[in-house]
């Protein structure tokens, strides 16, 4: 048996069901095949944190279009997303200060409301931060964080109210080809027939992407983050914080927690079998972690660990995605490989991936840097300054 559709997207994370509602507001018969439930993937364990901190002007002012789709989401997409600001403040010592001047002229030319602070305003913002070793940092007052799973389920439904439809613990096993063309995806269950494919499946897209063939250098990559209550005296929520000299980033958590991970190069060695990993936090991690923590946020020395978890990036040479047509004229597209910042993206995304696979003469963002064939290139996506896994 098979089911006739315009479009398939394989992947219910925040890039699938995102590019879905897109798609079928503008009037094609979506299917959404998902292996597991929506949400179960990385976009349901994200951290979440939503701010504009890039350092190319694409990513930047994809970022600022889905902050605002955060702020309004109730109105823009339906259901709740949680968003909590808290402002974003990201601290550099004096090796990337031009780096982070050079970013922020940048970041205000396309309209995002940024500045640069010293670290006594620093202080004002967050009076328990340590900055002796901070000589800027760049703040914005919009940013804050969402609630991750609530985003792509909220997502999931309103792709539904416009009628897509999903099919859950659907796993694509095979992409079927005629005259080089894709006509459709097969699934222990059933058939689905359409004239374009779109492979939204993060960290399992390279698997994906072998069903036709195609190479992508997207790396299933284990990734941890730690949780601690915050002490007495510390329970309002503070501002998310990257703090690039330490490597860390960490935000507020609902329960009086705080919420810690990396900002590492090295997260992308750490390759694994994504249906086999080890999901617990490492209890060195979460040492290692807390004491980076406590040496920005002193007062966390009295705070007590609730453990932490480990997902999965979808890590690609640069850290950035690819978001093409491959093989050209196929009618096979991916759109995966966010590399640990792809849900801020998500509406941005929906909106540059839905463009794409309806060949829109008017693109709302171009997404021509992320070809796959960049890197055969040697055209890699590059920020301006050196701390630019942050994108
Ligand atoms: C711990 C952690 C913290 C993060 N923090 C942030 C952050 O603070 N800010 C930020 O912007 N980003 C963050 N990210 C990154 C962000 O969450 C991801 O970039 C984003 O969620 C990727 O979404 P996606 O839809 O592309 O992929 P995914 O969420 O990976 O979804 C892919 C889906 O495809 C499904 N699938 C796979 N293969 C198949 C198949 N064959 N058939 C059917 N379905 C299939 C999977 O089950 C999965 O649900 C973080 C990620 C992690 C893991």
């Amino acid at each position: 048996m098979s089911q006739t559709f315009d479009v398939v997207v394989i992947g219910g994370g925040i890039s699938g069901c995102s590019t879905a509602f897109q798609l079928a507001q503008r009037g094609l018969k979506v299917a959404l095949l998902e292996k597991d439930n929506i949400g179960a993937g990385p976009s349901g364990k994200s951290s979440a944190i939503i701010r504009q901190h890039y350092s190319n002007e694409l990513t930047a002012r994809m970022a600022l279009y889905s902050l605002r789709v955060f702020q309004n989401f109730e109105e823009q997409v339906g259901g709740e997303c949680g968003f909590t600001r808290t402002g974003f403040v990201c601290v550099v010592a004096a090796k990337d200060l031009a780096g982070l001047e050079a970013n922020v002229a940048l970041q205000r030319r396309v309209g995002i409301q940024t500045e640069l602070l010293s670290p006594e305003s620093v202080r004002e913002i967050m009076p328990a931060l340590e900055t002796a070793d901070v000589v800027r940092a760049a703040y914005e007052p919009e940013s804050g964080y969402a609630d991750p799973y609530l985003t792509v389920n909220a997502y999931a439904d309103a792709a539904r109210r416009v009628g897509v439809k999903i099919f859950q613990e659907t796993e694509v096993t095979g992409v079927r080809f005629a005259a080089g063309k894709v006509v459709g995806v097969d699934t222990p269950k059933e058939k689905f027939d359409a004239p374009l494919v779109l492979n939204c499946a993060g960290p399992w897209a390279a698997r994906v992407a072998r069903m036709v063939g195609v190479e992508a250098p997207i790396n299933p990559c284990r990734v941890q983050v730690s949780l601690f209550v915050r002490p007495a005296g510390h329970e309002a929520a503070h501002p998310v914080i990257a703090d690039f000299i330490h490597a860390t980033y960490f935000r507020s958590e609902t329960g009086q927690l705080t919420l810690v991970g990396l900002i590492d190069p090295g997260e992308a060695n750490a390759i694994v079998n994504p249906d086999n990993f080890k999901e617990q936090v490492d209890p060195d991690f979460v040492l290692d972690s807390g004491e980076r923590l406590i040496r920005r946020f002193p007062p966390m020395e009295r705070s007590q660990s609730t453990g932490g978890y480990a997902a999965l990036y979808d890590i690609t040479p640069d850290w950035h995605p690819i978001i093409d047509e491959v093989p050209a004229g196929s009618g096979f597209f991916i759109c995966a490989g966010f590399s640990g910042h792809g849900f801020k993206l998500g509406p941005a995304v929906g909106v540059m991936a839905a463009d794409l696979l309806t060949r829109s003469g008017t693109p709302e963002f171009d997404p021509s840097i992320f070809r796959l064939s960049r890197y055969a290139e040697d055209q890699p996506v590059r920020g301006q300054y050196e701390y630019s896994i942050a994108g």
